[in-house]
């Protein structure tokens, strides 16, 4: 039976199993019966209007397209036309673009049904969803604890079948991490694949979107459909797209992977275990496989923290209280003082501290930092490039620990960015990795098995991914939207 969850829908649609406006109504039902906390805004009128739209194609015997009529939801940092766009910030409560981002634009061409904006730390900053305006996003598999961040709402909504798979973003990890919480499948591409146009920046430098899904085949299919070159997005590459579709069965017999083993120092056994488990299969099928030491993956949190903070502070400091978002309406002296006002009550405690050290990172006397920052970053880069002569595909685990229970890193916002410690190393070097459900804790929750590959290996990280995903499928849906074909 099919794992992807796009193609079973579709099927039932074409079918007329289901009409697209029940399937419609039973995801917003299911939504709204929710607990999770997983949409900011949920978009029922223009998703019924789309789906009686389908239903008359469909009835009127002409031919769909494989995302026609699928149910979707969306980050709620991708700027949709006339559909509020948060970035789950005071700044943005009340925040209606005029314009669609990109990715927005081309999956509404191709059929895709909106449910609504999924909820996020604010501004994509943050491991837990905790530091959103709208309140954290409850992990379906175990709802006193965290769904990961940034993408929490976006993973909740695919994992608990409130939506048929959703579109992320990834700076350092916030795909991957969240996903491997899920129990569900994140994928952040090559730097530049993927349009950013109309995604509300973070760090330019590092940002990538990409889809989260119940099976490899589903990220696939999105990745072919958004990947390719757009001159809206400056950093968007120009270089000729593989399919990837196409590549998901190949044999991965010879493969060479690499495990860094610094990759586990904090990592839990159950993790661990679940990780060697996984390379042993590709052993089984005929890999090699070596375990070595990357001394210099150690570096990637440091540069991150220092060159993410940079851009970020930089990308912030268009919310100023005059030309859009949130204004503070009572008296002031000057321009200074309004945008004081404005931003100490609008951003949250964690955007503050990312503008304060990054501005500082950014100051006359403070060169020195960033440009050594720059050039570790590029060492990162040649270590990574070396390694890739020797090794295919590295793996290690999308996160140390399984989720966690709320307020685990209260005022400690340290503790909370190792979260991310095997998430960051992907950005720092513009690579494609994936996080695939690889199995559960003695507690019942997702661990995710992350696989790296050298720039532009997109292809082959979905395919091996998937040789993975065929004989251990693992992720589990829980509640929600059930129906079989
Ligand atoms: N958790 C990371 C951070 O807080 C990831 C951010 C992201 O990828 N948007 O920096």
């Amino acid at each position: 039976m099919s794992r992807s969850l796009i193609l079973k829908t579709h099927k039932a649609l074409v079918s007329k199993k289901v009409s697209c406006l029940e399937l419609v109504n039973w995801y917003l039902s299911e939504i709204k019966k929710s607990d999770l906390n997983a949409f900011i805004t949920v978009t029922e009128e223009s998703a019924i209007e789309s789906a009686k739209k389908v239903d008359d194609k469909i009835r009127n015997g002409e031919k769909i397209g494989i995302l026609e009529g699928i149910p979707m939801s969306l980050k709620d940092n991708f700027s949709t036309k006339g559909i509020r766009t948060t970035c789950a910030s005071k700044m943005l409560e009340n925040y209606y673009p005029v314009y669609d981002s990109t990715v927005y634009d081309v999956l509404k061409k191709a059929g895709c049904i909106l449910l609504g904006k999924a909820n996020l730390d604010e501004f994509a900053m943050g491991s837990s969803n905790e530091t959103s305006y709208f309140g954290p996003v409850k992990n379906p598999h175990d709802k006193t604890r965290v769904a990961g961040g940034s993408s929490g709402g976006a993973c909740a909504s695919v994992a608990s079948g409130l939506a048929t798979f959703s579109i992320g973003s990834d700076t350092g990890g916030s795909i991957r991490q969240p996903a491997s919480f899920c129990g569900i499948v994140g994928f952040k591409p090559t730097y530049g694949a993927i349009s950013r146009y109309g995604l509300i920046p973070l760090a330019s430098s590092l940002d990538c979107v990409g889809p989260l899904t119940i099976s490899v085949e589903d990220a696939s299919i999105l990745f072919d459909l958004l990947s390719f070159y757009d001159p809206k997005d400056e950093r968007c590459s120009p270089i000729k797209r593989k399919p990837t579709l196409n590549c998901l069965e190949n044999e991965i017999k010879g493969l060479k992977i690499g495990v860094p083993t610094n990759c586990f120092y904090g990592s839990d056994e159950e993790t661990y275990n679940a990780v060697e488990n996984a390379v042993k299969f590709y052993e089984k099928l005929g890999a090699s496989v070596s375990f070595f030491e990357f001394p210099e993956l150690d570096l990637s949190m440091p540069i991150y923290c220092v060159l993410g903070r940079a851009e970020t502070a930089s990308n912030m400091s268009r919310f100023d209280g005059i030309r859009y978002g949130y204004k503070y309406d009572g008296p002031y002296k000057d321009i200074d003082d309004l945008m004081t006002r404005t931003r100490s009550i609008a951003f949250g405690e964690e955007v503050k501290r990312r503008i304060l050290v990054g501005s500082y990172v950014l100051s006359a006397g403070h060169k020195a930092l960033y440009k050594k920052s720059l050039n570790l970053r590029n060492m990162v880069i040649d270590s990574f490039n070396k390694r890739f002569t020797e090794f295919d595909v590295l793996m290690m685990p999308a996160s140390p620990t399984t989720a966690f229970g709320f307020n685990y890193a209260e005022g400690d916002p340290l503790k909370m960015q190792l979260a991310d410690i095997c998430v960051v190393p992907a950005n720092i070097a513009g690579l494609p990795a994936i996080s695939v459900p690889c199995g559960y804790d003695s507690n019942n929750l997702p661990i995710g098995l992350q696989i790296l590959g050298k720039q532009w290996s997109d292809d082959l990280i979905f395919n091996v991914a998937n040789v993975y995903e065929k004989e251990n499928f693992c992720a589990k849906i829980i509640g929600g939207v059930q129906y079989e074909v």
